[in-house]
């Protein structure tokens, strides 16, 4: 994906959380495991807390620090 602020090529990760500790974004298709935890990936600053675990695909821009996801809102 193309980063819409810069034009730059935005990197695919994936954003993950289990209510335990820091939000984490990963690149590529796997969510990040406890090793990369503390070695591989990043925490997401934007996430303050969480309740459960969960995983979101989403495109991270390291020059403007943007992510982007798809998502819908549903009842
Ligand atoms: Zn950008």
């Amino acid at each position: 994906m193309i980063c819409p602020f810069c034009g730059k090529e935005m990197e695919k990760g994936i954003l993950s959380g289990d209510g335990r500790c820091a939000v984490r974004w990963k690149s590529g298709d796997k969510k990040a495991n406890f090793t990369d935890t503390l070695v591989d990936s990043g925490r997401v600053t934007a996430a303050k807390h969480t309740i459960a675990y969960f995983t979101i695909e989403a495109y991270y821009c390291s020059v403007c620090k943007k992510m982007i996801f798809d998502t819908e809102v549903t009842s």
